[in-house]
């Protein structure tokens, strides 16, 4: 037996991440990619290394979608 429920859901009944300027509202993003660098001191390689992680911006406008942005990840020069 297993409890686990499998729920079975079409894509057009899922509700859209949109955009959130108010003034622009798309529904289509493209990836982009923050690369971070984590020192050598940290990681104990020999070099600095360059770690990306994957963000999705606005096709349109360029905003950058929070709900797809984890936490803090841009927190040094935003
Ligand atoms: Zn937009």
């Amino acid at each position: 037996m297993s409890l686990s429920k499998e729920i079975t859901v079409k894509p057009g009944q899922l509700e859209n991440s949109i955009c959130r300027n108010k003034d622009c509202k798309n529904p289509f993003f493209i990836k982009v990619y923050v690369l971070k660098k984590i020192p050598k001191i940290i990681s104990g390689a020999s070099k600095n290394i360059i770690q990306p992680i994957e963000l999705y911006i606005c096709k349109k406008c360029g905003e950058l979608n929070p709900e797809m942005t984890p936490d803090g990840v841009l927190s040094k020069d935003n």
